[in-house]
């Protein structure tokens, strides 16, 4: 089967009745650094694709009082380049900046990045840790979504981008006092998918840590939260660093790496891990101290 036609919708109404008038046979596309590939090895075999990259206010990049609203048009570039978000969310900005290489970065898109459901991806980690949502426009009407929720395996979403569109991405500005960090050890600096990867959103009060996300991948089906280890950092104080090596150390024993001849044997995957969860807690904690 081949691609028959290739259609670039102006506004999301126009985006979903086209998607409604092929029934499942036209299914969305944005930069296509993930979808093109999965075509040409016939994963997927859709007759129509429609293109989201010309939907009016697609790419903008929004800061309100209570949310970072980021356009599902949005480039890895748009995000990692912004001096004023990595002020306030240094997770996304980093993890933006670490995908693929600059070429890959100018078209990939954040929200491709979560409907491809990899549980490495690097945004969608960074996405998780910061309780970011999703809003969807679906024939039924419209609705938001935790990105944590959108997983239904490795390489699933639970959005039907045959039938349903993401709009934006909303991350929450946080009203306390409050530190994130993102960070990856790879092979290489670029071009190159994480051996790991792990991200830490701490949130404080009178110098106590009330609120701690952390985020892995991939580790599981899915970005996977470590939860014995959050409730370890919730209500420790900001610099007890047993705390800290004990979150460290529950969030690798939580994980499920696998042995891969990419990515390197599975124990050795989980030493990797008790340094970066380690790092990117004291990272985040140092901001909190700022
Ligand atoms: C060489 C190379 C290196 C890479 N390196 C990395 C890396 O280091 N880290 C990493 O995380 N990823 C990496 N990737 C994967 C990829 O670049 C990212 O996942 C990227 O963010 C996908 O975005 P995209 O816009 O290209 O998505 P697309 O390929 O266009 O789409 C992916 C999926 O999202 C759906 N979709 C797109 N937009 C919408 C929407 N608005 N609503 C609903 N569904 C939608 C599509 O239908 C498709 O199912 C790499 C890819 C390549 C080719």
């Amino acid at each position: 089967m081949s691609i028959e036609q290739y259609l670039i919708p102006e506004s999301i109404d126009e985006c979903l009745s086209l998607l409604n008038r092929f029934e499942g046979r036209a299914m969305l596309i944005a930069g296509g650094t993930d979808l093109v590939p999965k075509l040409a090895q016939k994963k997927i075999e859709p007759t129509v694709l429609v293109d989201v990259t010309g939907i009016e206010n697609f790419c903008d990049l929004i800061v309100t009082h209570t949310d970072l609203i980021v356009g599902a048009g949005t480039t890895h570039t748009q995000v990692a380049g912004n001096e004023t978000l990595a002020q306030t969310w240094p997770a996304l900005t980093r993890a933006c900046g670490s995908i693929g290489s600059p070429q890959i970065r100018n078209i990939a898109t954040l929200t491709g990045n979560i409907v491809t459901a990899m549980p490495g991806a690097d945004a969608a980690v960074a996405l998780v840790v910061l309780d970011a949502a999703v809003e969807i426009a679906s024939p039924d009407g419209k609705r938001s979504a935790a990105v944590e929720d959108l997983y239904a395996g490795v390489g699933q979403s639970k959005i039907d981008s045959g039938r349903e569109i993401i709009t934006a991405i909303k991350v929450p500005r946080p009203q306390k006092k409050h530190g994130n960090a993102y960070g990856r050890i790879s092979p290489r600096n670029s071009f190159c998918f994480p051996i790991v990867n792990a991200a830490a959103a701490l949130t404080c009060e009178n110098e106590k840590i009330i609120s701690a996300r952390l985020a892995m991948g991939p580790v599981a089906d899915r970005p996977f939260r470590p939860q014995k280890a959050e409730a370890v950092l919730k209500g420790a104080v900001l610099d007890d660093l047993k705390a800290i090596d004990e979150a460290a150390i529950l969030a690798s024993q939580e994980a499920n790496p696998r042995s891969s001849c990419l990515r390197g044997c599975a124990d050795y995957r989980r030493e990797l891990l008790k340094v970066l969860v380690k790092q990117v807690i004291m990272d985040a904690s140092e901001r909190l101290a700022r």
